[in-house]
């Protein structure tokens, strides 16, 4: 799979971080010097890594991640957004014109998957609706013409050719017989080179000017690796591109184009192309690939609500009232409240690699079952019962146990939880016998 190995090697040095809990300025350091060399090892250009790396130090040795509870956590998630952002943050679309048909060029080397992925489109929006049109540009590589056709077949989507003729002219027909036929969508799949030459730079730039495309889509091989850079600064700075389609990606690609092609030409990618077949085509969606990169799953979606949602200053003083063996129903009931605002029990584990699939629906149910019985037996509870739970005797027990509508045993093994919770408090906090404090797991 693409990335394999830099997804490994940014695992290490996040697991390396991990293990050392809390974390110096000269920690980050480190980890981010391996962060380089995983970036440059996968292709990725030296500037744009050189870059990214700056910026993540320069964030992740701030107050907010060096006095964080989970400075670790806080580093993957700075590195997480600043891949995204590298990537172009949001996911970029074709833009359609107000007046159809919206025109595509599509360009890049020879090889690069400039056919298929105009196939690919042509399904892609067919399937929204759009009423697309191929069109062979490609006049000189032998065949080019009749593999346009086999995959237009294959997607049922009409292809324009005029033979051998010349590319400019066939686009400029292409466009009125679309008019005539009422085809919303042209695609113009346009000749490549082994290298990008002079002559075929000219003959881009003329169906250009003569129509000018709304999308000017440059099809990148993403097994290139640092050519990638290359390429996509050359056709840009002739041609002006508006994104690019970025191939192959399901093959064992390092994936440095990814994450570099954005960066030095300020083009988003568009699409990426995941496999040989016309339907391997998925919309590029930055985040998504971040995550990826970093073998996180949804991990991330995870801390961040932790973030949003839960209170550190709360959480501390939680840990003290631990710490000091005067955790009392109240702290109970607000710490359960916080876990609800992270959403349902089962999408919150759900987020977690390795319990995500394995979970059943019915485990789910029945712990969040649980936790509301034990919300509505704390609420029936008197304030001073919360904080003194030494004093509910039989009779408040009853009473508890109807106004929550549960039974007295289970009110009873809340108490008893309440009173282990507080056993085992006290051992953590340093009950030991030799007066060694042990340490606060949290
Ligand atoms: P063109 O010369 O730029 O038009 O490139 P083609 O469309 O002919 O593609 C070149 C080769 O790459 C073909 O064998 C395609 O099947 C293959 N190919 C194109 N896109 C992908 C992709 O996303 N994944 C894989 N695995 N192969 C692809």
């Amino acid at each position: 799979m693409a990335f394999e190995g830099l997804s490994d090697k940014l695992s290490a040095v996040f697991k390396k971080m991990r293990g050392k809990g809390k974390l110096k300025e000269a920690d980050i350091k480190e980890a981010m010097r391996e962060v380089r060399m995983a970036l440059l090892e996968a292709d990725v250009n030296y500037k744009v890594a050189k870059e990214f790396v700056a910026k993540v130090t320069e964030r992740a040795v701030g107050d907010e991640v060096l006095e964080s509870l989970t400075p670790a956590q806080q580093v993957i998630k700075i590195v997480n957004d600043e891949l995204t952002s590298l990537m172009g943050e949001t996911g970029a679309r074709i833009n359609f014109s107000s007046k159809p048909p919206t025109i595509v060029m599509m360009c890049g080397l020879q090889g690069s998957g400039k056919t298929t992925h105009s196939a690919k489109l042509a399904l892609h929006f067919k399937n929204q609706g759009k009423r697309p049109l191929l069109v062979a540009c490609d006049v000189y590589r032998p065949a080019a013409i009749d593999q346009l056709k086999v995959v237009g077949a294959k997607v049922n989507v009409p292809v324009f050719e005029m033979g051998q003729a010349n590319p400019v002219e066939i686009a400029k027909k292409a466009v009125s017989h679309a008019k005539d036929y009422g085809n919303d969508l042209v695609i113009l799949d346009t000749a490549g080179r082994l290298h990008i030459d002079q002559v075929l730079i000219e003959e881009l730039q003329n169906i250009k000017a003569q129509v000018s495309p709304q999308e000017i889509l440059l099809v990148i091989d993403s097994m290139i690796g640092q050519d990638a850079v290359n390429v996509a600064s050359s056709f840009n700075e002739a041609l002006g591109i508006d994104g690019v389609i970025l191939t192959k990606l399901d093959g064992d690609t390092r994936g440095g184009a990814a994450l570099s092609v954005r960066a030095v030409t300020g083009k988003p990618i568009k699409f990426v192309g995941m496999g040989e077949k016309l339907e391997d085509l998925e919309p590029f969606y930055p985040d998504r690939m971040a995550s990826r990169i970093l073998g996180m799953g949804d991990v991330l979606t995870l801390i961040e609500k932790a973030q949003t949602e839960l209170d550190e200053k709360q959480a501390l003083e939680m840990a003290q009232k631990m710490k000091q063996n005067s955790f009392d129903f109240n702290d109970m009931l607000s710490q359960m409240q916080q876990l609800k605002k992270m959403g349902p029990l089962s999408s919150v584990l759900g987020m977690i690699p390795g319990v995500a699939g394995k979970l059943k629906e019915e485990d789910a149910e029945q712990g969040e079952k649980q936790l509301q019985q034990v919300e509505a037996i704390i609420q029936s509870m008197t304030a001073a019962e919360r904080e003194k739970p030494s004093l509910i005797n039989p009779s408040r027990k009853r009473r508890i146990a109807a106004g929550s509508g549960t039974r007295v045993e289970d009110v009873n093994r809340l108490i008893r939880q309440h009173e282990q919770m507080q056993k085992m408090f006290r051992q953590m906090s340093g009950g030991s016998k030799k007066g060694k404090r042990r340490k606060m797991p949290f």
